[in-house]
């Protein structure tokens, strides 16, 4: 009968829908800050100094080299390229990367191009961590790393830099967020497969000192781990600091795979162009990783970030090179976006390097009062309630720190500064009036 075959169907179908779909390694990975914070900023915001990327166009010869690229005679960029990286621009990293490690690499096996930084890592996490691996995380960290050690089966470690405010009353700088050198010893064990290293760090901007580096260092050695290394803020150092890649120290090369973006480094983020340089030994496991599920990247991005180093490595160190101008300009901004800060109340803590400055919002808290007991840290709401009523949209700092340490640093938000003169003088407007309004009753 037709209500006989109805409940058949019925039933059936319920069936179908009651069979888990999710796989296993999903639980717990599904949230994501970008999704939520993006949303809000694109309702919202007026000024929009949350997610990183640069407002301002990209150099003038990157823009020349995209337009002959595409409308040039090379009709064969629009096809697909050697699989592993365009043969261009993997020769030129190899140069660049060899002059800045001090050893000769091999184009073929030292470098694999990947779809931006963020597929570099998810290769590393998938090509190393296998169950029951421990991997070391530094708080505050670029969020992806947690979810990404999580898929691959692993466990992350947190361990946390420390702030120590300067005595004399000094604006706080990044320098003074510090590893404990015996806390992390004490994370290091027979079950640390990998420590991710990111400097300069997103969000505080801490370009992490040699001295620092070499307490790694050491540690991967005596506990024969590896070093996930994401360099992608290398070029964005300021006041003369010097970055210190972790692979020429003693003993890491063979154990570290170093990782950068063209986006952050050409202010081109929407290419999604990244790169790992590493030792063979490692490499061919990325391949592989790569191999089996991305298997190549857009050639005609990868043949203009070529040209771009190209121009770059025969301009390398002269005061008309991009990765000189670049931070000059930027520190400018930093040093704009601290004063709007300052003027206001808002505790900036001067970063060393990236496009990010972590800011206290303590003074701010009568606007937004806190919620005892609520499950979500203050700094987001307060993040979320600045943009809706503020048009202002910055990034909760507890966004970059696992679960159980989102409420440890909770009064602080994350601006990004790599915009226009005009977005950061609409942010000082913005908050120049939050200010008066805060102090005329
Ligand atoms: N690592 C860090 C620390 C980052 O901040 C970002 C981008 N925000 C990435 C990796 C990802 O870079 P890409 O856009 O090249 O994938």
């Amino acid at each position: 009968t037709l209500s006989a075959t109805s409940s058949k169907l019925t039933f059936s179908s319920q069936a179908k829908m009651s069979r888990p779909v999710q796989a296993r390694r999903l639980e717990g990975v599904d949230k994501n800050i970008w999704v939520e914070f993006v949303k809000l900023a694109d309702t919202y915001s007026t000024v929009n100094l949350g997610q990183g990327f640069p407002d301002f166009p990209p150099p003038d010869f990157l823009k020349e080299e995209f337009t002959r690229a595409f409308s040039g005679e090379k009709h064969m960029l629009h096809q697909y390229t050697r699989a592993f990286g365009h043969p261009p621009l993997v020769k030129i990293l190899a140069q660049l990367f060899g002059k800045l490690l001090g050893r000769d690499l091999d184009p073929m096996t030292n470098v694999m191009v990947t779809v931006g930084a963020y597929q570099a890592l998810f290769c590393c996490f998938q090509a190393f961590v296998d169950e029951g691996d421990e991997v070391i995380i530094i708080e505050p960290f670029f969020d992806c790393y947690e979810p990404m050690v999580k898929m691959a089966g692993g466990t992350p470690v947190f361990i946390p830099l420390r702030p120590k405010a300067p005595k004399d009353g000094k604006l706080m700088s990044s320098a003074d967020w510090k590893l404990d050198p015996a806390e992390l010893a004490s994370k290091f064990s027979e079950r640390t497969k990998a420590i991710v290293l990111n400097s300069p760090n997103n969000p505080l901007g801490k370009v992490f000192s040699r001295e620092e580096l070499e307490l790694i260092a050491d540690l991967c050695v005596k506990h024969d781990a590896l070093c996930i290394s994401d360099e992608v803020y290398e070029w964005l150092v300021y006041d003369g600091k010097e970055h210190v890649r972790i692979a020429s120290l003693r003993g890491m090369w063979d154990r570290t795979v170093s990782i950068g973006s063209a986006g952050k480094t050409f202010s081109v983020t929407g290419w999604k162009v990244g790169w790992t340089v590493g030792p063979n030994r490692l490499l061919q496991h990325i391949r592989t990783v790569h191999q089996n599920s991305v298997y190549h990247c857009a050639t005609a991005a990868q043949e203009v970030v070529a040209q771009g180093f190209q121009r770059e490595f025969e301009h390398y160190g002269k005061p008309d090179s991009y990765f000189v101008q670049l931070p000059k300009e930027m520190q400018q901004k930093r040093d704009q976006l601290v004063q709007s800060l300052v003027a206001v109340g808002m505790k900036p803590i001067v970063p060393e390097g990236t496009y990010f400055l972590v800011a206290d919002i303590s003074e701010f808290k009568s606007d937004v009062p806190d919620v005892p007991n609520s499950d979500e840290p203050y700094d987001s709401r307060f993040a979320k309630w600045m943009v809706k009523n503020k048009g202002l949209a910055a990034i909760p700092l507890s966004a970059f720190y696992c679960g159980p340490h989102k409420n440890n640093y909770n009064s602080f938000i994350r601006f990004c500064f790599a915009k226009e003169e005009a977005t950061l003088k609409a942010a000082d407007d913005i908050l120049q009036k939050w200010k008066l309004e805060k102090t005329t009753p």
